[in-house]
């Protein structure tokens, strides 16, 4: 019996006709090792053999295959490249293939041997020719016939491993393969989809019929891909939702009023829009879990006080937590702002109390004697325990963490002995695509601020290159005499001993501050801010910026998040082309934030075209989301989140950025079937269960709570 007629989806590839232990090595290196692997290994392009010509029918610049006899051969060293001539015949008459440096092929080829080839027809001294042509030795035309029906796959190969030697293991067992797929869906599915079967993609995929099967092959594919990304997402958010109970925190009119009395200013509509959505699930005994997105000085502050507001009427401790201990304390300031003369009890933890102060206050926060606790997200990790806490806020700014939600569920409450999880609230400046709000961010709701509170104005962006800063030293001047203020960002806190790769000396903050104030603007006070600056020594120089006793401010990307004072006009980046599109961004939302015009001026040389590209965006749009849609297309996924840790799928055969309408079906649809199924158990979903083990592990579905 044929062993291949035996194949599991875990058998090794050296089992394979063909393969060995040898091959396996190299299929190993492509990151292939079973047969489930070898099957999703897909193809990174076709080719299909152009219709068979007889060589009188044929003519110049048509695309073809010829069939025929080799009659002459012959190796021309002296022409220059040198190349070989081959002469086929048909019944109809003669054509030449020419390959130049055609020496390799010398011995290949014998009078008689039957050979197809295919490529363009061209015309050299009235006789007609393929230059450089593929070609196959051939027993009949048959051979042909088959080819044209089957286009040839071309794989992602090695140097080790060819795609032509990857295609021949296909074509050998590929029938065998595809008996260890099973079907995920049932009948109805695929009329209502239009879907081919599981085996019939993967059979097309791999040697598509026809041209048209590889899209159908393809979308079927890629929707079982997205498919069961999302039914992981909807089943865990199906299991955290109806297993772990929160406080209802419910709204009313006099609370809405009394939070609201807060504000100097009217909430826009999309703050109200936004507070709706909060409020209507903050009102659920199930834990809120959303995602607040919003452009900088968009107004997501004073939602999210809005929120811990709301707790705390209701008699609930709420903790907000931001990335840095600069942004904790700036969340800290902008809340006193609003809070003053409130009763709502609030504290600032931060790494520097210890001692004895830390355990007092630590002790208030267990009893339940402070409201609102904001602090970095240390303040989860650490012994710090809540009475009665409904509400987290997570102020992520630019960076985006799955992880720490894992660890605020751990830090559910027992009241009578009864698990409760706080709402949570995650805000982000650095709008999230579409595609990715619905992967990464899949068990989110997403609430979004359009658009800006008004009286805000469009800050002015230009790009020079680092010759013309001298020419910005005079408008500064003139802007900062009326009584603004500026900022200059540098890429380095201190110069590097060395050089870096291209050669070019970056400058520091540290030694620019010194040139700035002595040199270019000694009428002016210029200090310096960076992230290695003692903590009191830091917050001295912020509070003296906010109180315009320092005009000019060099810095690092410490100003990157949360600093807010509205007065400083003018942002100078240096060496703009080392900074990321989305900390570009967020650097120049530190501007703006007044009702004066404000400037960014980017100085930079943009050697790669990408650095181009991110500076040219920055001065035509102030648009967040514009601008992360921009830096996804720029560096593609893998590299807009960074790390691995963010959850960003390993996608085979989907495209995030192409595959959106696929994306979203998918996503419908395993959603509803985690509410009608959420534990996967009915009979006919046990398939999908199998692939959902396989392709992510166990703890996906059956539990990753704690
Ligand atoms: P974000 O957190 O999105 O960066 P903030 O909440 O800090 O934005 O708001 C940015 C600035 O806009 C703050 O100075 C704030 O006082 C102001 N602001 C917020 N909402 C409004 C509003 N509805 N009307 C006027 N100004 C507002
Ligand atoms: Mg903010």
């Amino acid at each position: 019996m044929d062993p291949q007629s035996q194949l599991q989806r875990d058998t090794e590839v050296r089992f394979l006709k063909g393969v060995g232990p040898r091959r396996a090595e190299f299929f190993a290196q492509l990151g292939v090792r079973t047969v489930a692997d070898l099957l999703e290994y897909f193809p990174r392009d076709y080719e299909f053999l152009p219709p068979l010509f007889l060589m009188e029918e044929m003519n110049p610049d048509q695309s073809v295959t010829i069939a025929g006899e080799a009659i002459d051969l012959r190796y021309v060293s002296r022409s220059r490249p040198p190349r070989l001539d081959l002469t086929l015949r048909d019944s109809t008459g003669f054509c030449r293939l020419t390959w130049f440096h055609g020496g390799y092929l010398r011995d290949k080829f014998l009078p008689g041997d039957k050979i197809a080839a295919w490529g363009k027809v061209s015309r050299y001294k009235e006789i007609l020719q393929l230059v450089n042509p593929r070609w196959i030795k051939i027993e009949g035309v048959e051979e042909i016939e088959r080819r044209q029906n089957v286009g040839e796959a071309i794989y992602p190969a090695s140097s080790d491993l060819s795609s032509g030697e990857i295609a021949r293991v296909m074509r050998e067992s590929l029938k065998f393969m595809l008996e260890v797929e099973e079907e995920r869906y049932g009948q109805e599915f695929f009329r209502e989809r239009q879907f081919p079967t599981r085996r019939e993609a993967l059979q097309w995929i791999h040697q598509p019929p026809r041209e048209e099967s590889i899209f159908q092959a393809r979308r079927r594919l890629v929707y079982d891909e997205f498919f069961l990304m999302e039914l992981g997402v909807a089943l865990r958010r199906e299991r955290l939702q109806r297993t772990q109970p929160a406080y209802p925190l419910q709204i009313d009119e006099e609370l809405d009023k009394r939070i609201r009395r807060r504000f100097p200013f009217l909430l826009t509509a999309d703050q109200d829009k936004v507070i709706a959505e909060i409020g209507a699930d903050m009102a659920r005994s199930q834990p809120m879990n959303r995602l607040l997105q919003g452009d900088v000085g968009s107004g997501k502050t004073v939602v999210a006080l809005y929120a811990a507001l709301l707790a705390v009427g209701r008699r609930r401790q709420v903790a907000i937590m931001a990335p840095t201990e600069i942004l904790a304390e700036q969340h800290f300031i902008s809340i006193e702002r609003y809070l003053r003369e409130s009763r709502v009890r609030r504290v600032l933890l931060t790494g520097g109390l210890t001692g004895a102060k830390r355990r007092e206050l630590l002790g208030r926060i267990r009893q339940g004697k402070i409201d609102i606790v904001v602090g970095t997200q240390a303040l989860l990790q650490q012994d710090v325990e809540f009475k009665n806490l409904a509400l987290v806020v997570v102020d992520e700014q630019h960076k985006f963490g799955v992880r720490q939600r894992e660890i605020i569920r751990s830090k559910a409450q027992t009241p009578n002995g009864k698990e409760v999880v706080p709402h949570y609230l995650v805000m982000t400046a650095t709008p999230i695509p579409r595609t990715l709000a619905l992967t990464v961010f899949g068990d989110l709701e997403v609430s979004t601020i359009d658009h800006l509170p008004p009286g805000r104005h469009q800050i002015q962006t230009y790009w020079y290159p680092p010759e013309k800063l001298p020419d910005a030293y005079e408008f500064i001047r003139k802007i900062v005499k009326q009584g603004q203020q500026a900022y200059f960002v540098y890429p380095r806190v201190e110069e590097e001993p060395t050089e870096d790769f291209s050669g070019e000396q970056l400058k520091a903050a540290t030694v620019e501050q010194k040139i700035l104030q002595a040199k270019i603007f000694p009428e002016f006070k210029v200090a310096l801010l960076h992230g290695q600056m003692e903590r009191e020594l830091k917050q001295r120089i912020m509070e003296d910026f906010r109180r315009r006793k320092i005009d000019i401010l060099v810095a690092t990307v410490v100003i990157e998040v949360g600093v807010d004072v509205p007065n400083a006009t003018i942002m100078v980046i240096e060496h703009a082309e080392r900074f990321g599109l989305a900390q570009l961004h967020q650097l120049r939302g530190r501007i703006g934030r007044g009702d004066q015009q404000s400037y960014c001026l980017l100085f930079g040389e943009a050697g790669t075209e990408t650095a181009q590209q991110r500076l040219e965006i920055m001065t035509q749009t102030n648009d967040g989301f514009r601008i992360a849609e921009e830096d996804l297309r720029i560096r593609g996924p893998g590299e807009f989140f960074g790390t691995a840790q963010h959850g960003l799928p390993k996608l085979k055969i989907a495209n995030l950025l192409e595959d959106m309408d696929i994306l979203q079906m998918a996503r419908r649809d395993a959603f509803a079937l985690a509410k009608k199924d959420p534990e996967l158990k009915a009979p006919q979903h046990q398939a999908l269960r199998r692939a959902l083990r396989e392709t992510f592990g166990e703890d996906l579905i059956l539990g990753d709570v704690g």
